[in-house]
């Protein structure tokens, strides 16, 4: 098939943000921190569960120093529902120690600094960039990863990989909202088993082999 021209991308970027005219996060947060609480407990788990445990939890920890207050042991019982609880919780607690020594206790504005703290990687951080603080940034999830690759925006083996390309080619207009565009587009419609090509708004674009022509 042949490669997607940049008319292409932008038309597949256009269809998407006509097709989903508000895109944003599903999980509930009512502060930065509270943000990047709610990003670090939901890798590998689903923005739902997630949901279940943080309105509980913001309730008497929506700080880095009540956070604290509240202890290791006392976080995980809250958050027991999520997969890796106990690894997230010892993340989230360190996390708070430096929020509160090298940050003045709030969420740095940038990747470097993010990254530094335990339990942010490189997809933390990006979401926190974007959803937070209205950055341009890509983060890639796996139905971010699935579908760029599917629709055959991009190539690629890895998440890191395929950030880059999407940097590199997605429209300035788009960059901004392209992470949650691609993310509810592939959990509603191109799902990772049996994708919705008959409903699909990108199907006439779409490079996958395996795609059900509309
Ligand atoms: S046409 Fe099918 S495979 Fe292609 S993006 Fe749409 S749902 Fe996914």
């Amino acid at each position: 098939m042949p490669r997607l021209s940049s008319h292409d991308v932008d038309a597949i970027f256009k269809a998407l943000a006509e097709s989903l005219p508000e895109p944003e996060t599903a999980l509930r947060f009512s502060n930065h921190f509270e943000l990047l609480v709610a990003v670090i407990l939901s890798a590998q788990a689903t923005d739902v569960s997630v949901n279940k445990v943080t309105p509980g939890l913001f309730d008497i920890a929506p700080t880095p120093e009540k956070m604290l207050a509240l202890g290791e042991q006392k976080l995980q019982k809250q958050i027991r529902q999520i997969g890796l609880y106990k690894t997230k919780a010892a993340n989230i607690i360190k996390t708070c120690q430096l929020l509160i020594e090298k940050h003045d206790s709030k969420i740095p504005a940038n990747r470097k600094d993010l990254e530094s703290l335990p339990g942010v990687g490189r997809k933390t951080a990006g979401v926190v960039l974007n959803v937070g603080f209205g950055k341009p940034e890509i983060p890639v999830d796996t139905h971010v990863f699935r579908l760029s690759n599917r629709l055959g925006l991009v190539k690629t083996t890895t998440p890191e990989a395929t950030e880059d390309k999407l940097q590199k080619i997605v429209p300035d207009w788009a960059r901004k909202s392209a992470h949650h565009l691609l993310i509810l587009h592939g959990r509603h419609v191109c799902k990772a088993r049996k994708p919705l090509c008959g409903d699909c708004v990108l199907n006439k674009l779409c490079r996958y082999p395996q795609k059900t022509i509309s």
